[in-house]
């Protein structure tokens, strides 16, 4: 399951340069899969919709740091816990129930994004 960032963040930007996806982004902030992965042309993200690699999407949250799901892989294949909640120091990076996937799954996706 993707890890998300609840409204207790306080903005401290810790988490941001420790996710190995780019998964991480600023509150109002565009993200892209481009942004630090190997993804070029196009990507099917989960919803099923195909996107293009450099296509901005609307930021999730506006006035905390926020998690794309569909980038997020919980660091599998990288490292041995989520590296956000790791370094986080209101313990605000949390397990995202409306993303359940297996370690396979996160492995796909990581594989996906980093070819
Ligand atoms: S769990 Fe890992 S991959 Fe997911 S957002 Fe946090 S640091 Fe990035
Ligand atoms: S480390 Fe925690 S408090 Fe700091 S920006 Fe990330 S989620 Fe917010």
């Amino acid at each position: 399951m993707a890890i998300k960032i609840t409204d207790e963040c306080i903005n401290c930007g810790a988490c941001e340069p420790e996710c190995p996806n780019n998964a991480i982004y600023e509150g109002g902030i565009e993200w892209k899969m481009a942004d630090g992965t190997g993804v070029k042309g196009e990507y099917v993200l989960m919803s099923g919709t195909t996107t293009d690699a450099q296509e901005a999407h609307e930021p999730v949250a506006v006035d905390v740091y926020y998690i794309t799901p569909d980038k997020c892989t919980e660091c599998q294949g990288f490292h041995e816990e989520p590296q956000c909640a790791a370094v986080c120091p209101v313990d605000c990076c949390v397990p995202d129930e409306l993303y359940e996937e297996t370690v396979e799954q996160l492995l796909e996706k990581k594989e996906k994004m980093h070819l």
